[in-house]
């Protein structure tokens, strides 16, 4: 009846994606694991409990949830937050003042934003480095580096960090290497598998799936980092609550089936683009055209739905993300429904001119999170938008 954790890691990913960490429900035998809306837990005697004493702590549907996504990312275990950007500050807790992160310049804005404005004053140095370039990533290395931080593939510029790469250069030089894997989603991509430390996620992209919470998810197999975490969620207290992690868990069911979906569609609306005019360049990593499209093929097993175009003028990007009628104007990615954003000015309005300059972030890019609406229903939809920024 209790399926053992390990036992459900030997199965392929659509069969773990929907029973791992799950067992059926002991009261009435409910299939789906229940929403545990509590606080506490009856205690059996003095000292003595079913494990579960206080639900910041504990509680069972978040160690469904956690349970599940480790299985999935080939983890030992799992920690589920409130938001992804509570996800990156407990990977950030993992230091004291005087310690030095070498950082990806083109991670998430709210990423960039904790580590410069909150985690610099507070003692802790970065130094933030184009990781698609691994001799840059190994001379940003002091004696004081303990984090080596990377998205890949980045927001919304689509590049790659060799994952492989930077494990060996961990392992030589002594850090943990963390990856926000919330692009690839572990259906595309398992960051432990190739060295890595730590995986995080913002659930509210991919793995949840349908625009509906916000929260954020870690994975990692070392047991000295896991305790890290389990004490965090219980000291700093930003856990993801029962019903946020029950919507995460019925999103998870889903993930290879959306994802093969999001890929299907995201290589055929890219592909299409590149034949348009009016689009200077599409990055995507699945296009031949991506200057790391081989990379790519090596560690991933799929593209995804993120696609950014480069139009020929600021405004011609502006018209192009107004006038989308399918394609909503607004922040996030990896719902259902597709999204449309000019991070220049929304999702990346934090991170200074100077730095979005210098990682090729400018104002005529516009990025697309392709959604799982019929593709040829998508793509009529960008060639009126595409007509109609042309024509003004
Ligand atoms: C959205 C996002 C985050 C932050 O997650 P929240 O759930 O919004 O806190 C972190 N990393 C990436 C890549 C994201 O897209």
């Amino acid at each position: 009846m209790a399926r053992a954790f390990d036992e459900d890691r030997a199965y392929r990913f659509g069969t773990r994606a929907i029973h791992a960490g799950q067992r059926p429900e002991p009261l009435a035998g409910a299939v789906m694991t229940p929403i545990y809306q509590t606080s506490t837990y009856v205690q059996e005697g003095v000292g003595r409990n079913k494990g579960f004493v206080y639900a910041r702590t504990r509680n069972p549907t978040r160690d469904a949830l956690e349970r599940n996504l480790a299985a999935l990312e080939g983890a030992a275990h799992g920690f589920a937050f409130g938001s992804g950007l509570a996800a990156v500050d407990a990977v950030m807790k993992l230091l004291s003042a005087g310690d030095h992160v070498v950082c990806g310049r083109n991670v998430y804005g709210g990423t960039f934003r904790m580590m410069d404005l909150i985690y610099r004053r507070l003692g802790v140095d970065f130094t933030f480095v184009d990781t698609r370039d691994l001799a840059a990533v190994a001379a940003a290395v002091t004696a004081k580096t303990k984090l080596l931080y990377v998205e890949t593939p980045t927001n919304p510029m689509m590049h790659l960090a060799d994952l492989r790469a930077c494990a060996e250069l961990a392992s030589e030089r002594g850090l943990i290497l963390t990856v926000d894997n919330t692009f690839a989603t572990p259906y595309f991509q398992r960051p432990l598998e190739l060295g890595a430390h730590i995986v995080l996620h913002s659930t509210t992209k991919y793995l949840n799936g349908h625009s509906d919470m916000v929260g954020g998810l870690i994975a990692t197999s070392r047991d000295d980092l896991a305790e890290h975490f389990a004490f965090i969620q219980n000291s700093s207290g930003a856990i993801a609550g029962p019903f946020d992690c029950w919507l995460a868990l019925r999103g998870l069911k889903t993930l290879h089936v959306r994802m093969r979906q999001h890929d299907a569609a995201g290589r055929k609306i890219a592909g299409w683009l590149a034949q348009q005019p009016a689009a200077l360049e599409v990055l995507y990593p699945g296009l031949p055209s991506h200057p790391q499209h081989e990379l790519a093929c090596r560690q991933m097993c799929g593209f995804g739905g993120m696609v950014s175009v480069r139009l020929r003028s600021p405004a011609a990007a502006r018209r192009f993300a107004e006038r989308t009628r399918l394609f909503a104007l607004a922040e996030s990615l990896g719902g259902v429904e597709s999204l449309i954003t000019h991070p220049a000015t929304m999702t990346h309005a934090s991170v200074p001119p100077e730095m979005r300059q210098a990682m090729g972030l400018t104002d005529d890019l516009v990025r697309l999170s392709v959604g799982l609406e019929d593709p040829d229903d998508l793509i009529a939809d960008l060639e009126q938008a595409l007509a109609a920024g042309a024509d003004a």
